[in-house]
């Protein structure tokens, strides 16, 4: 079936401003030539170390940053170029929830006014059917009548992420974008937040892109996988086969820090040596060659290596001159 969700060749570069007239000196190319679909009903995860681009990524998606060029089709829409009406109508289709619920939460609003909001501002819908809608989302999350007149602050992190949930579903999106939504959460309640994160996903017949650093938890939500480094694709793959049949250099050194339960499997371990280099300057031709084991010569160092399909298989791609 058709993607709901098509970005092509998107960009997002940022202008660095030097010196005391603060000219632009030079760009930091956050988001650069990235492609992929993301089909209706399915949870894309997003992963790669801090400073990847996947925030940028994701921000860009849903209109929070305008894009530098490429394009993101929602549901046949390009977002990046819609207007202020249609943006509207997108915003009801796409919503986001982020990583630190204490802070995208208003501390002056009560939790009826914080879920109410996107419904006033989005949709014309009645008071009768908003609050119908209030009470119906309050106890999808977990939460119930008596939270309603209170503010954020009163709850816990957990609780607090089960709000930004509701506000985010209020309008029925069809398309939702969670970055590092249980990142900041105790260990405890992440679980929790990820189970009903599914469940709505049942429910509403959602479709996710889940960005997060934490392999573990994209395993247990995402159908495909993405892995990103320096702004672009290095890997898209199933779930099962990405964890089991890693090809990129960086996908493998990246699954192999994280610790097993088993002794023996430490041995195996690839460390990942050095840190992400600068979005602002990155290294010529493939981005991963300074940090690569299985660097094969000069050609990593020449050329940029294109995402091509592994095998023959259009589900998985791989941007590595080995394969
Ligand atoms: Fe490593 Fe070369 Fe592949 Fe880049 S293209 S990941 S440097 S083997
Ligand atoms: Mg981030």
């Amino acid at each position: 079936d058709d993607p709901i969700v098509r970005v092509h060749e998107l960009e997002k570069h940022f202008p660095i401003k030097g010196g005391i007239l603060q000219r632009t000196v030079g760009h930091v190319r956050a988001v650069d030539g990235v492609s992929f679909d993301i089909q209706t009903g399915e949870t894309l995860g997003l992963v790669g170390e801090s400073g990847c681009g996947k925030s940028t990524l994701g921000r860009t998606m849903a209109r929070l940053e305008e894009a530098t060029s490429g394009s993101v089709e929602f549901d046949g829409r390009d977002v990046t170029t819609a207007s202020k009406r249609e943006l509207k109508a997108i915003r009801r289709n796409v919503q986001m929830i982020f990583q630190d619920p204490a802070s995208s939460l208003n501390p002056r609003m009560t939790v009826s006014q914080i879920i109410t909001e996107p419904m006033r501002s989005l949709t014309d819908w009645s008071k009768s059917k908003r609050e119908d809608r209030l009470y119906q989302l309050i106890e999808e999350v977990g939460l119930s009548k008596a939270h309603l007149s209170r503010a954020p602050h009163e709850f816990s992190g957990g609780q607090q992420q089960r709000v930004a949930i509701a506000r985010a579903l209020s309008v029925n999106p069809q398309f939702v974008i969670a970055d590092e939504p249980t990142s900041a959460l105790d260990v405890s309640v992440q679980a929790d937040i990820l189970n009903l994160l599914k469940d709505l996903q049942d429910e509403y017949d959602l479709t996710y892109l889940f960005i997060s650093h934490d392999l573990s938890v994209v395993r247990h939500i995402s159908d495909r996988v993405m892995v990103m480094y320096l702004g672009e694709v290095a890997e898209i793959a199933p779930t099962e086969r990405l964890f089991d049949a890693p090809k990129h250099p960086y996908t493998r050194a990246l699954l192999s820090s994280i610790p097993r339960a088993s002794a023996g499997a430490m041995d195996d371990r690839i460390v990942l040596e050095g840190t992400v280099p600068s979005p602002e300057d990155p290294p010529d031709g493939c981005r991963f060659h300074p940090r690569c084991q299985e660097y094969i010569g000069e050609v990593c160092e020449r050329t940029d290596p294109e995402v091509e399909p592994v095998d023959g298989r259009a589900d998985h791609v791989c941007a590595c001159h080995h394969y």
